[in-house]
């Protein structure tokens, strides 16, 4: 028997009595696990899809599997970003905002980064993602498991909503905002969220999440969609949270949807329940802000004059760049080439200025510019696809452990001595440096360990 909180399972018994004892008997069974599969290396996924995960997760059904067997976080695919390990009802929150080929999205609460992911998926190449996360550490987190999956089209920022909001009013078409939460959803697997609940945390989290939504409304533009959701299951954070978004801005409405294997949205809102499907438990609900802008004209043209201006520099380290690894840039077609100290970034052209705010990453993170070198970075070896690059190296299974240990291999290739993109039957695993008979490893040693 897993210990719960008393008062808790006291409050769930109140807020649902008649359904309280499959709830009850839900709790005792064990947690679910996922993954989400993604599309950037759906050329390469079948093997691992084949061992840990076949069924698909029914309102995510195109991208989303249960893990049945075996530890697919372990498994060198997963280091290669070929899937994301995700618990399964976290998947509705994304699957309900429905993001479109195109959009600039807006991930406001983001780490450590499955659902940002998911966004990314979801818009694709000419969508424009910002992913932010107050904690800087976490915010590094996040950054690497969006490296991890060959995301180019996003930035990675740090900042408080508040913060975001002044500089970024009216800006996206449709913005998540999965709020920092009492965790309920998480008893079952993790006791640490159980430990730290106690009778003040839901009401103490609901008017913590009050001026994140605060923030997400304001940067919505008109017509965008705001996605509220949460892993807790009481009310104060989700409906009644709700309800008073919806009574403080008249501009907003909630939006009717229908998730497959949940079901239809009741006044905007819908829950998973780990009692009634397959998953943990979740709360989404789906807003949508109507009115025109109610915001000072200044402040967007403030906006404007702050935006990044043309980087000439950038222009020729780019060029640079292209004739030392002599890599094909065709899919980046009409993004900006734009550096920030030591670094170079390739940017596309909708991403929001990012100027005075604190941005780990701003697009796709190319190459670090020293005095009289060069090196790509480990962000453009992972969001580069095969074909785009000429010089590869595939590695054997052995290899593959020898080269995530760190070490260098014996090898030799043909051509001059550079710069080789390194992987396992087409999955990135990094840049490699030949030269004399030994490709020098050069994955970054925080990322280093035994498979
Ligand atoms: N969306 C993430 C995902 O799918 O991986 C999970 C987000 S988690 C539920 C909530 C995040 O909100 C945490 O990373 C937390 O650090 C962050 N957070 C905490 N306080 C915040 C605040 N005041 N404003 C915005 N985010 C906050």
């Amino acid at each position: 028997m897993m210990e719960y909180p008393e008062k808790w399972l006291e409050n769930m018994r109140s807020q649902f009595p008649q359904e309280y004892a499959d709830f009850a008997q839900a709790l005792e069974q064990p947690a679910c696990a996922g993954l989400r599969i993604n599309p950037l290396r759906e050329y390469a996924v079948g093997d691992a899809l084949n061992k840990y995960a076949k069924e698909a997760v029914p309102w995510y059904d195109r991208w989303g599997r249960y893990v049945r067997d075996g530890k697919p976080g372990a498994d060198i695919a997963h280091f290669a970003g070929a899937y994301y390990m995700q618990e399964p009802s976290a998947m509705a929150a994304v699957a309900a905002l429905n993001p479109r080929a195109g959009e600039l999205v807006l991930d406001l609460c983001a780490a450590p980064g499955g659902k940002s992911g998911q966004i990314a998926a979801a818009i694709g190449l000419q969508g424009v993602l910002v992913a932010n996360e107050v904690d800087a550490g976490r915010a590094r987190m996040l950054a690497g498991n969006l490296e991890r999956l060959g995301i180019p089209n996003a930035s990675v920022v740090c900042a408080m909503p508040e913060v975001l909001a002044k500089k970024w009013p009216e800006t996206f078409d449709a913005v998540l905002c999965d709020a920092p939460c009492a965790g309920e959803g998480m008893f079952r697997r993790d006791p640490m969220a159980r430990e730290e609940w106690n009778e003040r945390t839901p009401e103490g989290c609901a008017v913590r999440q009050r001026p994140i939504l605060e923030a997400a409304i304001a940067m919505l533009k008109s017509g965008g969609r705001l996605l509220y959701s949460t892993c807790t299951f009481n009310v104060h954070e989700n409906e009644e949270n709700v309800e008073w978004l919806l009574q403080s801005h008249p501009e907003m409405r909630a939006e009717e949807f229908t998730l497959p294997g949940v079901g239809k949205s009741k006044d905007g809102c819908i829950r998973l329940w780990p009692h009634k499907l397959e998953g943990e438990g979740h709360f989404a609900a789906l807003l949508v802000k109507e009115e025109k802008a109610h915001y000072a004209k200044k402040e967007r043209q403030e906006q404007r004059k702050g935006s990044n201006r043309s980087d000439p520099d950038a222009s020729l380290h780019f060029i640079r760049l292209q004739e030392h690894i002599k890599c094909n840039f065709g899919r980046f077609y009409g993004w900006n080439p734009e550096t920030f100290q030591d670094r170079l970034f390739l940017v596309p052209a909708k991403m929001p200025d990012t100027n005075r705010i604190y941005c780990i990453r701003r697009g796709l993170p190319i190459a670090r510019i020293g005095r009289s070198h060069m090196d790509p970075e480990h962000s453009l070896a992972m969001a580069l696809l095969p074909d785009e690059i000429d010089r590869k190296f595939a590695l054997t299974e052995k290899q593959t452990e020898v080269w995530m240990r760190g070490e260098m291999l014996s090898a030799e290739l043909s051509g001059a001595s550079g710069w080789v993109w390194m992987h396992r039957a087409g999955l990135p695993l990094g840049w490699g440096k030949y030269s004399d008979g030994q490709i020098k490893n050069r994955l970054p040693k925080g990322l280093w360990k035994r498979v």
